[in-house]
């Protein structure tokens, strides 16, 4: 990517943050302590150059059944330089988490010391529990939730870069709510106005895949009657769409103009408070985990 249009993406993801912030004054504390984060990230994966997937190990047939591509193929591999991602990614989260500063040295001297064999980490799907494999002694002391941000954070950079280079889904046959890339549950969604077609987000690898405008992206069910979309007081856009089968739902940016191109990672933090009601509401979101893989 030239060095202008890396200007320019950053500039625009700086003016949505922004933007966000002054729609939704309620999240302007996400927004400033995530933003640093989804910056760093659009700046790495304009300069990283690591290798790619083994695009002749997927098949179309299985990805057509449902296979996602973290089931066919390695999506990590033993020499990836995880440093090179994690570094960054300690130096952004200290400007939105400056109150988790001892925490995050820790993990630096960790990182900068060789001591955390990411790969042990990432080469296999984290066990539900989210324990530590046992090569992982240097941060064992750190929160979890720290550990978990920062995992998480580095994770969607390589994800992403090598989800965006895998070319072999561009025309592959995908009909599941789970990412055809790292498997991983919609995080959010929008529904454009005129052509109506619903698309789905992944916040793990920044995946979009359309999808089936009145299943249920989790349990597949079928039932006009069953599937709604709650909507604020006063709000036309911003929606939650409900499956009463599962009891799941899933934020949803509703009827936005086809000529909007929201940034659905911006507005998932966005409407966190959503989230919130949602959940008051007894409804759990497609992806609870916020871990990597689906059982
Ligand atoms: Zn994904
Ligand atoms: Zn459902």
């Amino acid at each position: 990517m030239e060095m202008n249009d890396r200007d320019k993406v950053i500039e625009k993801l700086e003016a949505n943050l922004q933007e966000a912030a002054e729609k939704n004054p309620h999240s302007r504390t996400v927004l400033e302590a995530f933003g640093p984060l989804m910056i760093e990230r659009h700046r790495l994966l304009s300069t990283l150059d690591w290798k790619g997937i083994d695009p002749s190990g997927i098949d179309r047939d299985k990805l057509k059944a449902g296979v996602p591509v973290i089931r066919q193929v390695p999506l990590f591999f033993p020499e990836d330089p995880w440093k090179e991602v994690v570094l960054p990614t300690i130096a952004a989260a200290r400007q939105g988490f400056p109150q988790l500063h001892e925490g995050l040295d820790a993990w630096e001297a960790c990182v900068a010391s060789g001591a955390v064999p990411f790969h042990d980490y990432f080469h296999s799907c984290p066990p539900p529990d989210e324990t530590l494999p046992a090569s992982w002694d240097c941060v064992r002391d750190i929160p979890a939730g720290l550990t978990k941000l920062i995992l998480m954070s580095a994770a969607r950079t390589v994800l992403e870069m090598r989800s965006a280079a895998a070319t072999v889904l561009r025309d592959a046959e995908w009909d599941k709510g789970y990412c055809p890339f790292c498997g991983s549950f919609a995080g959010i969604a929008r529904i454009n106005d005129k052509i109506t077609q619903r698309w789905l987000h992944c916040l793990h690898c920044g995946r979009d895949w359309r999808f089936n405008r009145i299943r249920c992206p989790y349990c597949e069910h079928e039932s006009p009657q069953e599937m709604n979309y709650f909507f604020l007081e006063g709000k036309t856009v911003e929606s939650a769409f409900t499956c009463e089968e599962c009891k799941r739902y899933l934020v949803t940016l509703y009827r936005i103009s086809d000529l909007n191109d929201p940034d659905l990672d911006v507005a998932a933090l966005s409407l966190i408070h959503l989230d919130l009601i949602m959940q008051q509401k007894g409804y759990q979101p497609l992806d609870p985990s916020g871990w990597l893989c689906i059982e």
